[in-house]
């Protein structure tokens, strides 16, 4: 049976949203359009630590001031409802479960300090990459190498564990993205990424691939930057038993700057004489403190139609005389 299209945005509310973001949200919304899908607004908001106050309503602003119109998310509600990841927090954990259950994950009560000197011993020993993965977690204090008396003890006491992912050894893991085309990675180059933070927090990529199965997502359209990330998500996708409804993947150029080095910057827009932002941002300066008023396109007078026609020409053309598009 045909699956309806479905595609979602979902941005973490760290900031005011990038022109390199509004692109992103742009192809979903035109892709779920074209097809006669829905787009979903979803907020992953599990990193306390860089979560800025304001920065969701601005998202959500932006997008409508865009005219990029959401089916499902905050505001509009829907069938999955909640659509911000911290209002979903027994979902993640259940689905760790699954996965400590199956054999997929296991718990790592390591400290920071045993984590350093475990780093340091690699790096002394000239470890190209020094990693938490198939060969090192055998030194290490977790629930494949402690007896299970001793793991439900601590798990008892209330010490401060994390979830790890196993990733396993040696294996290929390929998915096909269709900007891409196959990609290929071998699984020896994945650390067993946490899954679950010891605050009880889910990470990105746990909460991320829960959420696009439960949201019955069809395609994934992201910034390039995602890309390393996927082989992981095909993994976990595989481990809980969701590999035919796995979305497909697209992971679209990111807007660099002029000399290509690197993303476009506020600063890039800044020297180049054009904003980043969409509306207007209130910050602060990152060393004095200060607040900082970043204008955005609608206060620079652009006309939001002008804004999203010049975005869906950066790295697209019809191949047509046609420059207008609404
Ligand atoms: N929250 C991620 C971000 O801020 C989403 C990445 C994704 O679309 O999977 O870009």
């Amino acid at each position: 049976m045909e699956r309806e299209v479905r595609v979602r945005f979902a941005p973490s509310p760290t900031g005011p949203l990038h022109i390199g973001g509004v692109r992103t949200a742009l192809y979903n919304y035109l892709l779920a359009r074209k097809l006669g899908g829905k787009m979903l607004l979803r907020i992953e908001d599990t990193d306390q630590n860089r979560f800025v106050p304001g920065a969701e309503q601005y998202i959500m602003d932006s997008l409508r001031w865009c005219g990029i119109e959401i089916d499902e998310g905050i505001e509009q509600g829907g069938p999955h409802a909640p659509y911000r990841q911290s209002e979903r927090k027994p979902m993640y954990r259940q689905y760790a479960q699954q996965l400590l259950d199956s054999g997929s994950a296991y718990y790592a009560f390591d400290t920071p300090e045993e984590l350093d000197a475990m780093r340091a011993r690699l790096t002394a020993a000239k470890v190209p990459n020094p990693q938490y993965n198939s060969i090192t977690r055998a030194q290490m204090r977790n629930s494949l190498t402690l007896p299970a008396e001793e793991v439900q003890q601590l798990l008892d006491s209330g010490a401060p564990y994390v979830i790890r992912l196993k990733v396993p050894r040696k294996e290929e893991i390929r998915f096909n993205d269709l900007i891409r085309g196959w990609v290929v990675v071998h699984s020896s180059s994945i650390d067993d990424k946490v899954l679950m933070k010891s605050d009880g927090m889910p990470t990105y990529h746990l909460a991320n691939i829960v959420d696009d199965h439960l949201m019955e997502i069809t395609h994934v359209i992201r910034g390039e930057e995602w890309l390393p990330s996927a082989p992981l998500h095909v993994l976990l996708y595989r481990y809980l038993g969701w590999e035919s409804t796995m979305p497909q993947f697209a992971h679209l150029p990111l807007l660099l700057k002029p000399d290509g080095t690197g993303k476009l910057s506020k600063r890039d827009g800044d020297k180049l004489g054009f904003p980043v932002f969409p509306l207007e941002f209130h910050g602060k300066d990152a060393e004095t403190g200060e607040p900082t008023v970043s204008s955005g396109y609608r206060e620079s007078g652009y006309l939001p139609e002008a804004f999203i026609n010049f975005l869906a020409f950066l790295g697209w053309n019809p191949g047509t005389q046609q420059e207008l598009f609404t």
